[in-house]
């Protein structure tokens, strides 16, 4: 029996999709994810199975809402694609357990509606989130706005349901918080980006949502940052949400492709940075803000300082945010990159790139970032001649390693983009451990190839 039609017999044929139905489909962040011409969308781990028996040996691309970033979900003739997209139920809330039992191909946007009305969320949050799936956030262990209240998405999974490259199903759904009962198996998969297997069923733990948000902007000169930081934390503690910044010129790109024209800090002393802190309601989390503060503006630690009185005021400094992650949308040439470092090396990191950069025709560097959590999102913008992109990764790379500790990728994973950076920062013991890892798990290098190790 041709393979299509073995495939068909297995799931139906409306869940198997050859190329006219692919050329037809949105390709996401990947441009090439559909090149397999080839897509199957098992309903469940029993149905997932039994595609990887039927199909010895070949090639297995997993996909969720092909937001990611980085090329992982890049496929090619004589693969077959695997979408969750029919795995999209959120089996269970159980408030009392504090926890949720949520299909691979849930997105985290139905997921947040779902958990709305029980004053439960996630945790983690990125702004993909009316597309990227609950299975895709835990295969890139992603992070977000948020990751310095609620850790990166391995800090929220409980359990997981997964499929191995053979067909074995291994069920590590258990909800427990507490669970020592051998290796930690779900680790292992979590950020292996669909290389060691393929997550079908996401055990969530849930956090109470916030009562009330209160969000600042803050002027602040990039070395006072490793002083402030420990400040702020001792005085809002839990109720410190998130940290972002921006550097100057990013912070006026932003803010112009966002058509602003009255900006909530017209000049800084460097770097501007997006404050939130929860509370129990508006008035006691803008005023723990402002106690947070004062005391640093008094001393000179901060230049200046505004707390958004309004949700109207609240959007508009999150809109210059968010226009970060539109830079490049308009078709613009330039390369971005996602990297992270130890927080008093931020700034020198920037300041060394901007001047490595200096050598290179056309090249201006925005920088926004995660602050709170190391990370760095790099647009080096081509106004100019169209250098080659291994031109710009050996200033983006060879300024990192510059710095002890840096690394090449803080959240977006490595996919295909980044294999080049990933092997030359690891160190070869390293490298032999990950390797051994893919051939316990992966002998046939069959899930995701090529993708993380190459
Ligand atoms: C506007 C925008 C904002 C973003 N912001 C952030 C951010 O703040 N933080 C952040 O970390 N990321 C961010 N991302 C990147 C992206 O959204 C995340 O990487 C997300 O986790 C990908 O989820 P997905 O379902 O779209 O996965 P996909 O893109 O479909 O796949 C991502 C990788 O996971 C694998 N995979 C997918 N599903 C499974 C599965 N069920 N089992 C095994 N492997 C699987 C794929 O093969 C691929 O390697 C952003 C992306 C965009 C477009």
């Amino acid at each position: 029996m041709a393979l299509i039609d073995e495939l068909r017999s297995l799931l139906g044929e409306a869940h198997v999709l050859g190329p006219e139905k692919l050329s037809l489909r949105d390709p996401g962040w990947c441009k090439t994810s559909q090149a397999a011409g080839l897509l199957v969308r098992p309903a469940d781990a029993a149905e997932l199975a039994a595609v990887l028996t039927a199909t010895p040996g070949m090639g297995i691309v997993p996909q969720g809402g092909l937001t990611g970033l980085v090329e992982g979900t890049e496929s090619h003739p004589g693969q077959l694609i695997v979408s969750f997209e029919r795995m999209n139920r959120i089996e269970l809330i159980d408030p009392a357990q504090g926890m949720a039992l949520v299909g691979a191909g849930v997105t985290l946007a139905e997921l947040d509606a779902a958990l709305e009305p029980y004053g439960l969320m996630a945790g983690v949050d990125i702004g993909a989130r009316d597309s990227c799936t609950i299975g895709g956030m835990v295969s890139t262990n992603a992070g977000g706005i948020r990751v310095l209240r609620y850790g990166m998405m391995r800090a929220g999974v409980l359990g997981l349901e997964v499929v191995l490259a053979d067909g074995a199903v291994l069920d590590l759904t258990s909800p427990l918080m507490k669970n020592n009962a051998g290796y930690d198996l779900k680790q292992v998969f979590i950020g292996s980006e669909g290389t060691l297997g393929l997550v079908t069923k996401v055990a969530l733990r849930l956090f109470p949502r916030p009562k009330a948000i209160a969000t600042a902007l803050v002027g602040i000169a990039p070395e006072a940052l490793s002083s402030f930081m420990p400040r702020l934390r001792a005085a809002l503690g839990d109720d410190l949400a998130a940290i972002e910044g921006m550097w100057p010129a990013c912070y006026r790109y932003c803010a112009a492709s966002q058509g602003l024209t009255r900006l909530p800090l017209a000049e800084g002393p460097g770097l501007f940075l997006t404050l939130e802190a929860f509370g129990p309601d508006d008035q006691t989390a803008r005023e723990a803000l402002e106690a947070a503060l004062v005391p640093a503006l008094e001393d000179g630690t901060i230049k200046d300082a505004v707390i958004a009185q309004s949700e109207a005021e609240r959007a508009t400094i999150w809109r210059i945010r968010e226009g970060g992650g539109l830079i490049g949308s308009g078709g613009e040439p330039g390369y971005h990159y996602d990297v992270s470092l130890k927080l008093a090396d931020l700034d020198p990191y920037v300041q060394a790139l901007e001047a490595a950069c200096a050598g290179l025709e056309g090249v201006s560097v925005l920088v926004l970032g995660h602050v709170g959590d190391g990370n760095l999102h790099l647009s080096l913008m081509l106004d100019g001649p169209l250098h080659p992109r291994e031109v710009v990764d050996a200033a983006v790379y060879g300024t990192l390693r510059q710095f002890q500790g840096g690394s090449v990728s803080a959240e977006h994973g490595i996919g295909l983009e980044k294999l080049a950076a990933l092997k030359a920062a690891q160190p070869a013991p390293v490298r032999a451990a990950m390797l051994a890892l893919k051939a316990a798990y992966d002998p046939e290098n069959r899930l995701n190839p090529g993708k993380v190790l190459g």
